[in-house]
């Protein structure tokens, strides 16, 4: 298999023909010292690694490999390679990783002239090494080996600074710099920085094997030949890279990155820029002329590209803004991008590298405006701001007495941070404080007759911060999960055959050519369900899923199920399912992707359109400019808000064993819907639902995601596992499950809203009318009910006299959109910030206030009928908590304070965020509001639970045993929570809503009460200080039943809400409109949050300043928990709102093919917040509250806090607003707030010169809703 050239003797067979070059003339010895060592070890096909230990072997692999057809791949820290084997498919048949004995390939050192660098040093040892040279200049530190001058500093601080932001310190630990110039990708963030100073690669062959090396030197600029393509002989490798030492006094480099999130990100625009200046007495008196300059970008073309135009242009002229407006006039010829370019983000890019898009250009000589007027691109005049600054210093520090020619001003308020690749990284600080823990009563007093009295001592029960029971094992990587579950024998694995078209009709699917590849066991599809006698179809609320597409059925969504492979490991299935040919037929006309498109079309879930009406006509209403005499504002808009990934940490896994010839099915589940995975894989196979048990122990996140889209993956395995007879493990990879699982739904609010001018100034609300649409995708899934949640939030914490609101589900292409933390409350709640915010500006009144008088006062209803407060809901505690923060944390100073920046600031903004939020709690669904728990005691006085709530990492099983520990007066360390599984506790609801506290938390108290009756008399004959241990036991012994099922329904009158139910005749006049209903909600969960940004409106980056939240959780069960809660709910609230964005082929993004695929289906194109984007002051407190409608006078905390994130969307919609100036008024501010949309919101000069003239007022970056 090795040729026998490359094999060491011993591995030669012995072999020592004359022409073999490593034993001819080589002794054993010499084998010894320098191995050529050989691992041959299946990969990819049966591909082979080789290791060699000394540079020459490494070249002769090449010679001997490099220029056959499937060639040699070398692999260093695989994070591309990786990449294009797991992603792309690409099979490598050699695989080399050099030894890191070769010394030049590792090396880093510096010269007198350069920096050089091995091919595959580490990007970590590279960083620690400029780290390292920028000490020199400030004298810390000794000179690195190689030596080192005055300006090594200059040389190493650009790239260190650019390393700092690149990748994560994982990636850079292993990733090589020879790696990242050799990929060639067009956003790679070395390249334009190298470019930029003018390195040198130097490539190395062996032309002969007893020659020497051979070495070429190319500069980094000239590599690059065209998209990933490069000057790299076949047998040629990077030995090193030599970048030149910056050599002047007056040298100036500058990286910069921009990246929809600042950490571990890719970039959307990246650069290198490079000016070296000289004094010069000229004509008219002394300058500074421009002796060199380099500008080199990435994410601008197909490779990393040098602005060569600009550059020739600049050469020779004086330093000052003229020639930085001139060479920009060149950038804008230099980069075409059109609006469909790759990647997207046409205007913003253009923003961000050239100012100017390719629309604009093409009328440029209609252009209004002089060229000269016509501002820099951000980079290049955050670069010229940079270089005046440095500029100044070093003139200033120049020796006295030598001449120096006067340096550019620039007005005080231009001077602006150089953007986040020099900004420090922030530390984290926060304050996590709560009530005193205690026992508090809920309704368990009126439910189950317990009193504060009966509470028993427990450690870590009830009110206790006590530490979440699975904990360690989480952070041990102990806890078992479904994927860990040790393999049956005989396992299979399985793979989706997924549809690759939508908007088509399935012509047929043939799975013969899967059986071609080995190792393939299975294949099945529609007709097998058939086959099995099953019901195909599914779907949580209507029947309108099927498990597999049938033949000549519409697949309505890319990726949607048709059937699946099993085989023998998970690659073998893949590569099974892949092999399946489908044939489609399109359909005509495209298919429906954004609510838009849904509107043309007219494509809704018709039946399930429900509207909520208050007061009077609101139509007539808002055509009036009075109200008994007073002024009526009125504004009309819209607001839109994006989707959103899941991205639970574990993706959608599931085991099926069968047993007894299939009769029987196990089905271990990742998912937060145990009853329904049960009843669906058993009306899927045609089992009994009493012979198919779930189980799930516990899930690496659902938020939702698992509610009710884990279904299909159970129910493919279980059909599998039935026709095998064997055991069906399906795991979908990440990408999978981010392209066909659904997520948040967008939505489209479009609105017309009146508020009333007082006398005294106070404005008050008086009529909203809006229409809400969310994009449910291709099945209704829970779009109904996330709708309806949006519904009843779009008030948020206002009262509105007259109120009419309509939800209207969109039916589309994109893939069944589902529940998700919040479960459409945030999109609702959203639109009543913004709504609130166009009128305060309309009105001309500071927000704060207008909100403050607006809340609603105690017993004000909402517009579905819940008189707020009291015993109606537990005390309103929304407006005392705003006061609260309001004062404590002096918001009038904080929006000075930001005022004042904002003067002095010009491209650098702040904004405050004050947002109010309050949360309905209980399912709107009467019958979803019961739970069921499963308690034994065992006679050592341990105590088992089994409810109906799953564990997703929220901490319900430690709340519900810190209620049983407190019931039994035990430890909490004496309480257990089993599986959650449908043989334990039957029938139960998906863990939604967050209310499952409330749910089991009862149910297990009601168990727990039963058997501590039955063991009182016990009790009462042992002593006083009888352990429970000694109870139990002789309640054993006297026939005593130690366990018992709990069960909690929340009360008839406390919840179900029927949209449809008409007001009775003779309903009384006194009570709240609507109410005849029914009752949507059991009580609020309620919070307030204050967060500061700060925005650079040159790039559109944003950091969080500040956050405080006051948050009412009634009284907490577990503090800490609830405290974990909250911020976890407030950082994806806030990605949610800032930088997670969801895009599909729609008709903004026509180059994702094809239209309606997911492209965001992984991290490296989906960004949720990092460390880095958590508030840098992050300060949360609990209310010391009560709430009589549940267990412990809890509330619920799940989804709630969520919302508060949105206030740092608000903070900065407050800043980008104070970009705008003298245009801030209204405008739509849609979400998320990506660096995109901050950037081209901000309307400024630079940004607007990117816009088409007739768009300037009306333009908004894309998006996908
Ligand atoms: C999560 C993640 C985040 C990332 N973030 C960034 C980022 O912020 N900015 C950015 O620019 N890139 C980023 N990348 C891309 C990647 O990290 C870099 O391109 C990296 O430098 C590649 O190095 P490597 O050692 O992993 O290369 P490998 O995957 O091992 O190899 C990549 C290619 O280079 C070749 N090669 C490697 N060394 C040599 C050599 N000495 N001579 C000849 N050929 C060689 C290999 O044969 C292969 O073709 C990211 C990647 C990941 C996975």
């Amino acid at each position: 298999m090795f040729p026998k050239d490359l094999l060491r003797p011993s591995e030669a067979d012995g072999d020592d023909d004359d022409d073999d070059e490593f034993s001819s003339g080589v002794s054993p010895r010499d084998n010894l010292v320098r191995p050529l060592v050989v691992v041959d070890r299946s990969v990819h096909d049966g591909g082979t690694w080789f290791q060699p230990t000394t540079f020459e072997d490494l070249l002769d692999l090449y010679r001997a490999y490099g220029g056959r057809g499937d060639g040699i791949k070398m692999v260093v820290g695989n994070t591309e390679v990786g990449i294009e084997t797991k992603f792309k498919k690409l099979s490598y048949p050699r695989m080399v990783y050099p030894a890191e004995s070769i010394d030049c390939l590792y090396e880093i050192f510096a010269t007198d002239a350069s920096l050089v660098v091995g091919g595959c040093a580490s990007l970590s040892d590279l960083q620690a090494y400029c780290h390292d040279l920028m000490k020199i200049e400030s004298g810390v530190g000794d000179f690195p080996p190689g030596g080192g001058d005055a300006n090594m500093r200059r040389t190493a601080k650009p790239i260190h600074d650019m390393l700092r932001w690149f990748a994560s310190t994982q990636i850079r630990n292993v990733a090589c710099l020879g790696g990242n110039i050799v990929t060639a990708s067009p956003i790679s963030d070395m390249n334009p920085l190298l470019c930029c100073h003018g390195a040198t690669i130097v490539l190395a062959s062996r032309p002969r094997a007893d020659g020497g090396i051979a070495r070429r030197r190319v500069r980094v600029s000239d590599f690059f030949l065209g998209y990933r393509r490069v000057d790299r002989g076949e047998t040629e490798v990077i030995e090193r890279v030599e970048i030149p030492l910056v050599r002047s006094r007056f040298e100036y480099v500058s990286p910069f990155k921009q990246a929809r999130r600042r950490e571990d990100d890719i970039s959307i625009v990246t650069s290198g820029m490079r000016i070296r200046l000289r004094p010069e007495d000229g004509d008219g008196g002394m300058r500074w002329t421009i002796e060199d300059v380099v500008i080199a970008y990435g994410g601008m073309a197909p490779m990393t590209q040098l602005a060569t135009g600009a550059m020739e242009y600049m050469v020779g002229r004086t330093f000052g803004e003229e020639t930085f407006v001139g060479a920009r006039r060149r950038l804008l010829e230099e980069f075409d991008m059109p609006d469909d370019v790759p990647g997207g983000q046409a205007q913003y890019r253009m923003t961000l590298a050239a100012s100017h898009s390719v629309v604009v250009a093409s009328v440029y000589s209609l252009c209004a405006f002089p060229l000269f007027s016509c501002r820099l691109g951000s980079f290049l005049h955050k670069f010229y701001l940079h270089c005046v600054g440095e500029l100044t210093k070093d003139v200033a520090a120049a020796a006295s007495g030598s001449a120096l020619p006067p340096v550019p001003t620039i007005p005080s308020d231009e001077y602006s941070i150089m953007g986040f690749v020099g900004a420090p990284k922030p530390s984290i600080r926060g304050v996590q404080s709560y009530p005193a823990p205690r026992i508090a009563v809920g309704l368990e007093a009126v439910h189950l007759g317990q009193h504060p009295e009966t509470a028993l001592a427990a450690v870590d029960g009830v009110g206790q911060p006590a530490k979440h029971v699975s904990g360690p094992l989480h952070v041990t990587g102990e806890a078992m999960y479904a994927d860990d579950i040790p393999a049956p024998e005989d396992l299979l694995h399985g793979y989706l055959i997924m549809s690759t078209r939508c908007h088509a009709k399935l012509v047929s699917v043939d799975v013969a050519p899967a059986f071609l590849v080995p190792g393939v066991v299975g294949a099945f599809t529609h007709e097998d369900i058939i086959r099995l006698g099953g019901d195909n179809r599914m779907g949580p609320i209507f029947l309108d899923e099927v498990a597999f597409v049938p033949v000549g059925d519409k697949v309505d969504h890319v990726g949607q199920v048709l059937g699946i492979v099993v085989g023998i490991s998970q690659d073998i299935a893949e590569k099974g399912a892949r092999a399946v040919a489908v044939e489609y037929e399109d359909l005509k006309g495209k298919a429906v992707v954004s609510i838009e498109d849904a509107i043309e079309a007219k494509s809704f879930w018709a039946d399930m359109v429900h509207e909520m009406q208050r007061g009077g006509n609101v139509t007539e209403m808002l055509q009036k400019t009075e109200v008994e005499g007073k002024k009526l504002v009125v504004v009309e808009g819209s607001m839109r808000s994006g989707g959103q990934e899941h991205f639970y940490l574990e993706p959608n896994t599931t085991l099926a064993v069968p047993s007894e010839s299939a009769t029987n099915l196990i089905i271990y589940a990742s998912t937060q819907a145990v009853t329904k995975t049960q009843m669906f894989c058993a009306s899927v196979t045609n089992t009994p639902a009493a012979k198919v048990v779930c189980r799930m122990k516990r899930m690496g996140g659902g938020f939702g995601g698992k509610e009710t889209r884990s279904v299909f993956v159970s129910v493919a395995a279980a059909v599998a596992a039935k026709l095998t007879n064997r055991p069906v493990k399906l795991t979908l990879n990440r990408d999978t499950d981010m392209s066909i699982t659904g997520g948040r739904h967008a939505f489209l609010s479009k609105y017309k809203a009146g508020a009333v001018v007082e006398e005294d100034g106070t404005v008050k609300l008086h009529a909203l009318d809006v229409q809400i649409y969310n994009n449910g995708g291709c099945k209704f899934d829970l779009t109904g009910p996330v709708l309806d949640r949006s519904l009843f939030h779009v008030d948020n914490v206002y009262y509105w006299p007259h109120f009419h609101s309509i939800g209207i589900p969109c039916k589309t292409s994109q893939p069944p959109h589902t529940a998700f933390r919040g479960f459409g409350a945030p999109q609702g709640m959203v639109v009543s910030e913004h709504i609130l915010d166009h009128l305060a500006v309309a009105c001309g009144v500071s927000g704060d206030k207008f909100r403050r008088d607006n809340m609603y006062k105690p017993d004000q209803s909402t517009p579905f009928g819940i008189p707020l407060g009291g015993n109606s809901t537990g005390n309103w505690n929304v407006p005392d908590m705003w006061d609260q923060l309001y004062t404590k944390l002096d918001v009038p100073g904080r929006r000075a304070e930001a005022a004042e920046f904002n003067k002095k600031n010009k491209w650098t903004k702040r904004g405050v965020g004050f947002t109010p939020t309050k949360f309905g709690i209980s399912f709107t669904s009467k019958f979803m509001n019961q739970g069921g728990a499963l308690v034994h005691l065992y006679t050592d006085g341990t105590v088992l639970v089994s409810h109906g709530g799953t564990e997703m990492g929220q901490g319900l099983h430690t709340k519900v045993c810190q209620v049983a520990a407190q019931a039994f007066g035990i430890p909490l360390d004496h309480v257990y929570v089993n599986d959650t599984s449908s043989d334990k506790v039957a029938n139960t609801l998906p863990t939604a809503a967050s209310m499952s506290t409330d749910l089991y938390g009862m149910a297990t108290l009601d168990a727990c009460l039963q058997i501590l009756k039955r063991i009182q008399p016990i009790r009462d004959s042992l002593p006083p200080d009888a352990a429970l241990k000694d109870v139990a036991k002789k309640a054993f012994f006297d026939r005593v039943d130690l366990s018992a099922h709990g069960f909690f329904a929340l009360d008839n009158d406390r919840c179900g809400y029927d949209w449809f139910k008409e007001k009775p005749k003779g309903y009384p006049e006194d009570l709240p409109e609507n109410s005849w209903r029914g009752r949507a909600f059991n009580y609020f969960t309620q919070g307030v949050a204050l967060s500061v940004v700060e925005i650079d409106v040159l790039t559109g980056d944003h950091k969080t300043l500040s956050t405080d939240l006051l948050v009412d959780v009634g009284s907490s069960i577990n503090p800490a928990i609830d405290i974990g809660q909250i911020e976890g709910a407030f950082v994806q609230g806030m990605g949610w709102s800032t930088m997670e964005e969801v895009i599909y082929s729609d008709d903004d993004h026509t180059w994702i093919k094809p239209r309606a695929k997911t492209f965001t289906t992984g991290p490296g194109t989906y960004k949720i917040p990092a460390f880095n984007d958590v508030p840098e002051n992050f300060n949360v407190s609990l209310l010391n509250s009560e709430n009589p409608f549940a267990v412990h006078s809890s509330k619920a905390v799940g989804e709630p806090p969520f919302f508060l994130g949105c206030s740092v969307f608000f903070a900065i919609k407050d800043a980008v607003a104070a970009a705008r100036g003298s245009d801030n008024g209204y405008f739509e501010f849609r979400l998320p707030a990506t660096s995109e949309r901050i950037r081209m919101m901000c309307g400024d000069e630079i940004s607007s010169e990117c816009i088409a003239s007739d768009e300037k007022s009306s333009f908004q970056p894309k998006g996908s809703f």
